[in-house]
Parts: structure tokens; C-alpha cells; sequence
């Protein structure tokens, strides 16, 4: 049994959904379909969502308002009548524009693009419909109550041999609409998948699965067939993403494999993501990724080592600035403590300060503008020669490594390079690893 989930783009207008509807209809197994709200059809397109939230905005402005929700109602009224479909959507938005100026928080309004892209694929479909405001469900504080949820959708959707549930959105305890954050289909799927205990969740999209590289710095990076949730987790920490990543959790404690796949191109087998894969990566490794904007403080202090309590005091002091640290490689008689430069803009006087009182440091070097790389694959740690692949490939194309960070997860090396370095160091990773061969 297999759940399916589809993106905004996936149901962007009336020739996406027969693509969906080919999709379903092609696989019995295919029984539950989560769907988001129609995304952008081109480039300089709106996403419904965001009109959504701006109609919230917009409440006390007549004239504005009913001109955005104008856009949305034609998306939708085009939609049903070039599917010739037989439901009341006239209705539906008349009630929708009515109820978005009375609520106090934008989450209704921003709900009702998957809603009513659930009722028009329910309509297309013939399936029934299940509405998440009656089994997602949150608790007063606005966290998301997983175990109710499981137990209400089970329940409810196990009943069905087939049915469509909106996603993106639940009900607090005061019958409220609250939403996930932004991207939060892709864990209303997962929820569902985990509740219908599906042996697939397929994550409809419009990439044919995650790549060994971002597109935008190395030209035409190979696709990666299988990838676990642990190396995911890596890669998309440093800034890959696809998946909402609270999407992970719930089908990963079931173990379920995550199937992204492409609606524009429904027979690619796009990239599995499983709880163990098979085999190792072909290329040694799985993929690279990694995020400019990093700063990294060199705390050194003779015998540091020796020294009880300094890691502590170190901590105590970045804990006080209230910055919260990425990585803390650590050396004999020096600590890095690498944060986003963000963090280190809003807080260096003070951090530097407390850091001296608290530590009495012999030195404190400051490296800003600096560049984080993950090379992420399982079985690195067993392989001989990785690590020195990776810096070879990098001396030969002249990067300065700041950082080495091999990670307590054994499945990742980080390096910290400068900011302008960060393209010619992915490339020559890339090179060294995935277009050469072993
Ligand atoms: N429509 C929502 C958003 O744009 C949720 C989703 O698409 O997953 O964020």
C-alpha cells in the first residue's frame, strides 16, 4: 500500500492534475493521496498559499483584498470547470472569503489552499474525501499531538480504501485551524503514511529525486538512487532540501521508505530514501552540500586539556549570548566553536568578552565568512583512502581547509573553507568522487 503525496507544482492547474490522476489510477496500491495547494505554473507565477496569507493581511483593505482573493477564486473556478468537475467550489470560496477577515491568525486562511485542492482531487478521483481538521491534530500550546493524530487517523482512513486528505494543516483543541510551518504537506504525508502503516510514501514533485550536488555549482550532478535517513539528515542540515524536514521523523520511526518521484516525469525512479540501504554508494560517496555564512572562534589556552570544567565555560559563555553553536571540533590546546556569522554579528563584544573572563585564553582567533562542506556517505569510515581523496582533491585545487570535522555520526567529514572558496572546493570534491571513477 502506497501513500502519496503531491506538491504544489504537481497541482498547479487542470493538465497537473490528469498527471496526478495517471499517476494514481496507474498503481491500485496508490490509496491515500496527500495533496498541497496549487503552486506556480511559471516563473513569475503566485503560489496560492502565498495569496492566502496576503488576503489574511490584506483583511482591512476591501478593495485589495477582494483583488487577491479574485486571483485565487479564478485559479480554482479554472481548475473544477477545465476538469468539468461537479462540485459547489463557488460555494466553498464565497464562505472561505467571507470567514479569512474574522479569524485572528493567518493559519485558516493559509489552510484552505490545500482544502480546497483536496475536494477538487477527491472530485477528480471519485475517492472520499478526509478532512485533517477532524484527525491532525495539536495541543494548546500549538505543538503537534503526534499520538492523537495517529490513533484519529488510523482510524479514520483505514475505514476507506481510498481516500484524498489535504495536507499542511489540523485543529488545536479550541477547534481552531492551525497549519504546519511552510512545506509541512510533506509531513501530514509522512503522518499519514506512518498511520496507515503504507509500505510506501511516495513524495510527488517536480525534481526527479535528490541530487549528488547542488545544480547550481556543479553543472548536471548525478542523481542519488538510494540514500538512508541518517545521510539525509546530513546533506539536508547543510542545506539540501526537498523533503520538510520534520517529514523524516514520523516515517522513520516506522521504518517506511520515502520514494521521491517526478510528476512531469512519472516513469523516472527517482531517489529512495531508506531506513538501511543496499550496497554502498557507487561513487564511494553519496552526495556533497554545504552553506556559506559560518564563522569559526579558535580558542587556544596552553594545556586546555588538562583543565577541568573549560569545555564547559566555553559553552557557558556562547550559552549566555543565547547563540546556539553547530559544530565544536576540538584539538589538544585549542577549541573551535563554529556558529552562523549571523549569530557572531549580533553578539561579538559581548561573546569575546565572556569567553576571556570565563577562560582566560592565551589566544582568541576570529575566521569569518566562512564556508561549511559535508561529503556524506555511509561506509566512508570503512573505506581507506577517503579522507585523503578529499584533501588531495582539494590542495590540488589550492583550498585553504580551516576546519576538519569527521562528525560523531561516521558517515560525514566537514570541512571549513573560505567563503570563496566554497564553489571551487564543492566542484573539486565532486570531481574527486563522483565523476571519477574508483
Ligand atoms: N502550501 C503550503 C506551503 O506553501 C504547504 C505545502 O505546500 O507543503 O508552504
Amino acid at each position: 500500500m502506497i501513500v502519496a503525496k503531491f506538491g504544489g507544482s504537481s497541482l498547479s492547474d487542470s493538465d497537473q492534475f490528469l498527471k496526478v490522476r495517471q499517476i494514481l489510477r496507474s498503481d491500485p496500491a496508490r490509496r491515500y493521496a496527500i495533496p498541497s495547494a496549487p503552486g506556480r505554473r511559471h516563473a513569475a507565477d503566485h503560489k496560492i498559499t502565498d495569496l492566502l496569507y496576503k488576503c489574511h493581511d490584506l483583511a482591512a483593505y476591501p478593495r485589495e483584498y477582494a483583488k487577491v482573493f479574485g486571483e485565487i477564486r479564478d485559479r480554482y473556478i479554472n481548475i473544477a470547470s477545465a476538469l468539468g468537475l461537479d462540485i459547489d467550489i463557488r460555494g466553498k470560496l464565497d464562505e472561505i472569503e467571507r470567514r479569512i477577515p474574522l479569524e485572528p491568525t493567518g493559519d485558516y486562511a493559509a489552510s484552505r489552499g490545500e482544502y480546497l485542492n483536496g475536494l477538487l482531487l477527491a472530485a477528480l478521483m471519485k475517492w472520499d474525501f478526509v478532512d485533517p481538521s477532524d484527525c491532525v491534530w495539536f495541543r494548546e500550546d500549538g505543538t503537534f499531538d503526534s499520538e492523537r493524530t495517529h490513533l484519529d487517523c488510523s482510524r479514520l482512513l483505514l475505514s476507506r480504501e481510498y481516500a484524498v486528505i489535504p495536507g499542511f494543516y489540523g485543529r488545536m483543541p479550541d477547534g481552531s485551524i492551525r497549519t504546519f510551518s511552510r512545506g509541512g504537506s510533506d509531513v501530514t504525508g509522512a503522518i499519514v503514511a506512518r498511520a496507515t502503516d503504507a509500505d510506501l510514501y511516495e513524495n510527488w514533485t517536480d525534481v526527479s529525486g535528490f541530487l549528488t550536488a547542488d545544480p547550481r555549482v556543479v553543472e548536471n550532478p548525478r542523481r542519488i538512487e538510494q540514500i538512508t535517513y541518517r545521510e539525509l539528515r546530513e546533506l539536508s542540515y547543510m542545506g539540501a532540501t526537498v523533503l520538510h524536514e520534520d517529514a523524516i521523523f514520523p516515517v522513520r520511526k516506522a521504518g517506511i521508505p520515502i520514494n521521491i518521484r517526478n510528476t512531469n516525469e512519472p516513469d523516472h525512479p527517482g531517489t529512495l530514501i531508506l531506513p538501511h540501504a543496499q550496497g554502498e554508494p557507487l561513487a564511494g560517496i553519496t552526495g556533497i552540500a554545504g552553506r556559506k555564512g559560518f564563522a569559526i572562534i579558535v580558542i587556544e589556552k596552553a594545556m586546555m586539556n588538562a583543565e577541568l570544567g573549560f569545555g564547559r565555560r566555553v559553552l557557558q559563555a556562547v550559552e549566555e549570548c543565547g547563540i546556539s553553536f553547530e559544530h565544536l571540533p576540538t584539538g589538544i590546546d585549542t577549541m573551535c566553536i563554529v556558529l552562523h556569522q549571523e549569530a557572531l554579528d549580533k553578539a561579538r563584544g559581548r561573546l569575546i568578552t565572556r569567553i576571556y573572563e570565563l577562560t582566560e585564553p592565551d589566544s582568541i582567533e576570529i575566521h569569518e565568512d566562512m564556508a561549511l562542506i559535508a561529503t556524506v556517505g555511509r561506509g566512508m569510515v570503512r573505506q581507506r583512502g577517503m579522507a585523503s581523496r578529499l584533501f588531495g582533491a582539494l590542495s590540488e585545487a589550492r583550498v585553504n581547509v580551516r576546519m576538519i570535522d569527521q562528525g560523531s555520526s561516521e558517515l560525514n567529514i566537514i570541512v571549513g573553507v573560505s567563503g570563496q572558496d566554497f564553489e571551487k572546493a564543492v566542484r573539486a570534491i565532486y570531481s574527486a568522487f563522483i565523476d571519477a571513477p574508483r
